[in-house]
């Protein structure tokens, strides 16, 4: 068996020892946070350690952060109960053409129930304008949503300035931020954009599968999604998952610490570029990205499909495009107008702080052989 070679950071990232270690405690203690007797009450005093934690991460009260089960709940949430917010003003939502299916078919599912979308596009280098937003927002504008980081080009949309010129607009208009890959990953924490939701996931940054967070800031009055016990003062029911939450609250604080993970990720894409670069003439950057951990290349012409197998034969995981479309062409992508061998031969590479030059030795190593092996299509 290869050694395992993993520039798939931004599908998943491998727990923090700090946060399993955590989490087998947490486990151990099984007490329902909502019990009255000492044992619950235990559970309950960790929950809120955690959530300050989280919360400083974010750079927020604890009071702003509900727990949730993962990006994909925080961002149903944000969008479906905030259009119910701002249903006085309209049934208009602004979104862009390459978010993340957990944004797209919200919208969609949105749309068949009566309300109107405006999907702004990307252009060719996957970049979004203040000016393109300026132009959709109408007098029924309800919310709009935009993330902080593309997941499959790792452009960074203009999310602070696209809040100032939405609330100079109508301050009444929700803005909503998917920063599930923004989070932990740039200089600034998203809620320095001034958004009024912001949804996070434990999985990205180092912690466990089934557990995010979602940002309500002070004073928006959002109904729940999840209606029952209770919990996460009454805006989240369910039994927290006490054991997800202490291991995504100590990858936080991991992550956090370590704090020239930046400048060590970026180094490490850029050498991985510039090898590739050298060492395979025919592939094309598609985005080197603005954040420092995913870049998008392609090889125009050559399946991706068939690329990614050969290469997670020999224990390479890279992603040609979002992991959460398999086998269809991404449709970040095809959003920026690329030309179809480009699409066919796209591939996403992303990293950590800890990825090495020998990882990315191997990788160009396992692509050169792969396309020697791989037949391309003929356009
Ligand atoms: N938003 C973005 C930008 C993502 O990249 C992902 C996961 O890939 C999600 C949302 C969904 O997060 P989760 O897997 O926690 O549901």
């Amino acid at each position: 068996m290869n050694p395992l070679t993993y520039f798939d950071y931004a599908a998943t990232t491998p727990l923090y020892p700090q946060a399993l270690e955590v989490m087998t405690q947490a486990l151990a203690h099984f007490g329902n946070p909502s019990s009255r007797y000492a044992y619950g009450r235990q559970a309950a005093q960790a929950v809120k350690a955690h959530r300050e934690t989280v919360a400083r991460a974010l750079g927020c009260t604890s009071g702003e952060v509900y727990f949730t089960s993962c990006g994909t709940e925080g961002n149903n949430w944000a969008i479906r109960k905030g259009v119910e917010l701002g249903r006085r003003r309209g049934r208009h939502i602004i979104t862009t053409a390459m978010e993340h299916a957990a944004v797209l078919e919200t919208c969609r599912d949105l749309e068949r129930q009566g309300y109107e979308v405006t999907y702004l596009t990307p252009d060719r280098a996957g970049r979004v304008s203040v000016d393109q937003l300026r132009r959709a927002l109408r007098p029924d504008t309800a919310l709009v949503s935009m993330m902080l980081v593309n997941n499959e080009t790792g452009v960074v949309l203009p999310v602070a300035d696209c809040v100032s010129a939405v609330k100079a607009f109508a301050p009444a208009i929700l803005f909503h931020c998917d920063a599930v890959q923004g989070f932990l990953k740039l200089p600034d924490s998203p809620v320095s954009t001034g958004a009024d939701l912001i949804t996070v996931s434990g999985h990205k940054v180092g912690g466990p599968k089934g557990v995010g967070a979602l940002y309500i800031k002070k004073g928006v009055r959002l109904a729940p999604l999840l209606t029952g016990g209770g919990q996460e003062e009454g805006l989240r029911s369910g039994t927290e998952a006490t054991a997800q939450i202490a291991g995504f609250a100590a990858a936080c604080a991991a992550m956090g610490s370590d704090t020239d993970r930046l400048v060590r990720t970026t180094a490490i894409k850029e050498y991985t570029l510039a090898q590739l670069k050298q060492a395979i003439p025919n592939l094309e950057v598609i985005s080197p990205g603005d954040a420092p951990h995913i870049c998008a290349v392609t090889l125009p012409g050559y399946p991706s499909e068939v690329v990614v197998r050969v290469l997670g034969d020999q224990g390479v995981c890279v992603s040609s495009g979002s992991a959460c479309h398999r086998g269809k062409p991404s449709h970040v992508f095809a959003a920026m107008g690329l030309p179809k061998p480009w699409l066919s031969g796209a591939l996403r590479l992303s990293f950590s702080p800890s990825s090495t030059r020998e990882e990315a030795h191997r990788l160009v190593e396992a692509l050169r052989q792969a396309i020697e092996s791989v037949f391309p299509i003929m356009f």
